[in-house]
């Protein structure tokens, strides 16, 4: 087994540069006095709004397992699409992972599947990681519709992608409920469908890629309780939201394993 511990820090639209760059030297002199205890072990990625990307590249090039990652890229590879980013402009600034498949983007700006599946080959074809995240709403939850829901979201995308390019994949089970309310999904419930998404993933490819792919729990993880979920056999790490945004709470949860 392979998997690597992961612990990414989602900004979504907050913080001008000054206080960007001043959250990441506090993250990374954190971090810094803690390499002792091993800690280096832990890849770390920075994922701030696009006009901060060269700059904090920048200032974590030299810092161990610190990478930078980016919200979102374009379905197209160039041309005219005013306002877009594609993902080789994000791969020439040294962006290592694209978020794809966030619940904002599929809820706000109507993301769907066969969009998902253009921005993974997009930044496939540009050396970047794809952290693709799926998650079910309270609805399809109070239904007992969750597992047939992430068994879609999953198989839709996946079947696109042969085991050669999903071994680049890192996944983010992201339930709806619990991104932005500070409601947690427990500890036995990320357990139980991070285990259900590997089986998904053993039937589309087989056992030795179920388990190495890293699977993130994101939905109000906190410096509280991370710790839990980052015991649980099948959590590899978390995609933090609003615990990302202060130094010591960001910190907590990377030295949380
Ligand atoms: C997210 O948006 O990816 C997220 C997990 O947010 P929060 O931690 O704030 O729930």
């Amino acid at each position: 087994m392979s998997r690597k511990k992961i612990v990414a820090g989602n900004w979504k639209m907050n913080k001008s540069l000054q206080e960007a760059k001043a959250l990441v030297e506090q993250i990374t002199n954190q971090i810094n006095d803690s390499i002792a205890i091993g800690i280096d072990e832990v890849t770390k990625i920075i994922i701030p709004p696009f006009p901060y990307l060269d700059a904090i590249n920048t200032q974590i090039l030299n810092k161990p397992n610190f990478n930078v990652g980016a919200q979102n890229c374009h379905t197209n590879a160039a041309g005219a699409f005013t306002g877009e980013v594609s993902a080789s402009m994000l791969s020439s600034v040294g962006c290592k992972y694209v978020l794809v498949g966030h619940s904002e983007r599929r809820q706000y700006f109507k993301e769907k599947d066969s969009d998902f599946v253009l921005k993974i080959k997009e930044a496939l074809n540009n050396n970047i990681h794809p952290i693709f995240c799926i998650g079910e709403t309270i609805d399809q939850r109070k239904t007992e519709n969750h597992f047939k829901v992430i068994t879609e979201q999953l198989t839709n995308v996946l079947k696109e992608f042969t085991v050669a390019e999903f071994s680049k994949f890192i996944l983010a089970y992201e339930p709806v409920w619990a991104i932005g309310t500070g409601e947690t999904a427990t500890a036995a419930q990320a357990q139980e469908m991070h285990a259900f998404i590997r089986s998904i993933v053993t039937d589309l490819y087989d056992s030795k890629i179920a388990n190495d792919v890293s699977i993130l729990y994101g939905g109000s993880c906190n410096a509280q309780n991370a710790q839990e979920l980052f015991s649980c056999p099948d959590v590899d790490g978390g995609l933090i939201g609003g615990a990302s945004l202060k130094a010591d709470d960001f910190c907590k949860i990377i030295l949380s394993f």
